[in-house]
C-alpha cells in the first residue's frame, strides 16, 4: 500500500529546522546581562586606555595623570563636569578633591552612591592652573566623552556646571538660564535621546555657598530623581 504524505508533520518538521538555525540559533534578541556588563566595561576600558596614551594637546605634557572618568557601564544617571583639578590629576580619577567632596553629598543627599553612576568631565587632563578648557582641546577631547555616552546610554545626564552644559549642547546660553529644565542630548536617530539637567558646578557651589544657590541645585537633582522614578529623600 502506498505510505500518505503526512503533510503536516513535514510542515511542521520544516518550521522546527528553521526556527532552530534562523529563529533559535541566532546570535540576535536580548544579550545575557552578564555577557552585556562585561561587553560594556571592555569598551570603556578601551577608552580609558586612549585616553590615557592621548597626546593631542599640550596639556598632555603637563598632566600627572589623565582622567578617563569612572562608575557604573550601566548607570541610569550620569554626571560630565568640565576638566580634572589637581586631586584629580594626582589619582586619575574624576570629582575626588573639594568639588568631588560636595558631588558626593548630593549624590548621597539624592539617596544614590557613586557607584550606582557614572562620572566624567568633558576634558580628561588637567588645564595647568585650572584655567578654562580652550575650545581646540574640547575639540580634541570631546570624541571620548561622545563614545563613553555612547556605550553607557544613561537616561539622565547632569551637566555640571557651564563648560559642560554648552558643550553638551551646542550653545553659547548662561548655565542660569539653561539649568533647571530638561534639554535633550541626542545619542542618534535610532536611540531614545537622553535628558539632559544642567546645574551649577559643585566648585561653583563652593565658592558662593547661599542657600538659595543650594536650594537650586537640590530642586534640579529633584526633578531629576523623579524623571528616573526614584523617592526623593526628605533634606535635612
Ligand atoms: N572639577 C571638575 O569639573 N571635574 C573634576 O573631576 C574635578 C573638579
Amino acid at each position: 500500500m502506498k505510505k500518505q504524505v503526512d503533510t503536516n508533520k513535514l510542515l511542521r518538521q520544516h518550521l522546527e529546522m528553521e526556527s532552530f538555525f534562523v529563529g533559535d540559533f541566532t546570535l540576535k534578541g536580548d544579550m545575557p546581562e552578564q555577557q552585556e556588563v562585561s561587553d560594556m566595561k571592555q569598551s570603556l576600558e578601551a577608552i580609558e586606555k586612549t585616553v590615557k596614551s592621548c597626546r593631542k594637546c599640550e596639556i598632555a605634557n603637563s598632566r600627572l595623570n589623565a582622567v578617563p572618568g569612572q562608575g557604573n557601564p550601566k548607570a541610569r544617571l550620569m554626571f560630565v563636569g568640565e576638566a580634572p583639578g589637581a586631586d584629580e590629576d594626582k589619582q586619575g580619577l574624576a570629582f575626588i578633591g573639594r568639588a568631588g567632596k560636595l558631588l558626593t553629598d548630593i549624590i548621597i543627599a539624592m539617596g544614590l552612591t557613586r557607584d550606582e553612576v557614572f562620572i566624567g568631565n568633558i576634558l580628561k587632563c588637567r588645564p595647568p592652573g585650572n584655567r578654562d578648557p580652550k575650545l581646540d582641546e574640547i575639540d580634541n577631547c570631546w570624541p571620548y566623552l561622545k563614545h563613553q555616552l555612547e556605550i553607557i546610554q544613561p537616561e539622565i545626564i547632569v551637566a555640571l556646571g557651564a563648560h559642560a552644559a554648552r558643550t553638551l549642547l551646542d550653545t553659547k546660553e548662561a548655565i542660569g538660564k539653561l539649568r533647571g529644565r530638561f534639554h535633550e542630548y541626542r545619542y542618534s536617530d535610532e536611540v531614545e535621546p537622553a535628558k539632559l539637567m544642567p546645574t551649577y558646578h559643585p566648585a561653583y557651589l563652593l565658592r558662593n555657598y547661599s542657600y538659595d544657590n543650594r536650594k537650586r541645585v537640590w530642586e534640579d537633582m529633584t526633578k531629576v530623581l523623579k524623571e528616573l522614578g526614584l523617592p526623593i529623600p526628605k533634606k535635612k
